[in-house]
């Protein structure tokens, strides 16, 4: 089965309808959303429909149930916060209820996936360094998952032996015996210095990954954020990927 795997869309509509509209250039059988719908952009509604309305599996990511006001956004940096509290006010209704039947993991065939992590998904961990990837291989049983939430792609990789290695791939062909932990990049606010959107798609056949960036109109929504009256700041770092 072919794949789309998208995290970290972030009310960010210009990307996330370039990043649909790529999609369907492939042949995939299954979309699927790990989170953060919401959340520094202007479009929170407009995204969690779309979201709805085009993937299979929708996950929760920590700035949707901010949003939803499940939990402070005290551990958020101002940027963060200020365009939570906006979103809060934006979310209609019926969004909301949308927002909040979003799910917290899944399985898909033997995949595993999450937002943050897999040793406790409502906590929001990141998982950045080889240091974090070896300590959370030991909490999921499937020989691959997929993650978002850091907004920068990644694929850590744990040998027979235990061992893991980082690795940056635009394509990689998993061996089986080796066990995977994907970060797949962010459609709506990308840090890696490279301001296209991104997502993967994944062949369960083939174990076939690959990453895909799709440039969009990055100036388009930067106006949209202008006028929303959110921080300038955070319309600038679109342009930058950070
Ligand atoms: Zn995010």
């Amino acid at each position: 089965m072919r794949v789309a795997i998208l995290s970290d869309a972030h009310a960010n509509l210009d990307a996330l309808q370039a990043v649909f509209a790529d999609i369907t250039q492939q042949k995939i059988e299954r979309t699927v959303f790990l989170g953060d719908a919401v959340g520094y952009g202007s479009e929170p509604n407009a995204c969690v429909e779309l979201v709805a309305k085009v993937c299979d599996t929708t996950l929760l990511g920590n700035h949707d149930s901010a949003a939803l006001g499940w939990e402070s956004p005290t551990n958020f940096n101002e940027l963060a916060r200020s365009s939570i509290l906006w979103t809060r006010d934006a979310l209609t209704a019926n969004c909301r209820a949308t927002l909040a039947g979003f799910g917290m993991q899944d399985k898909l065939e033997n995949i595993f996936l999450t937002h943050a992590s897999p040793r406790a998904p409502h906590l929001w961990e990141y998982v950045l360094t080889i240091d974090d990837a070896t300590e959370q291989f030991e909490h999921f049983d499937e020989p691959v998952m997929f993650i978002g939430h850091s907004h920068i792609p990644a694929v850590f990789r744990q040998d027979e032996d235990g061992v893991v290695s980082h690795r940056v791939v635009t394509e990689a062909r998993f061996d089986d015996g080796r066990r995977y932990i994907v970060n797949v990049g962010s459609i709506g606010q990308p840090r890696d210095q490279d301001p296209r959107a991104c997502y993967v798609t994944f062949d369960t056949d083939t174990r076939l990954l690959r990453y895909h960036r799709v440039a969009y109109d990055v100036s388009r929504a930067q106006e949209r954020i202008a006028m929303a009256g959110l921080p300038r700041a955070l319309a600038e770092r679109l342009a930058v990927g950070r």
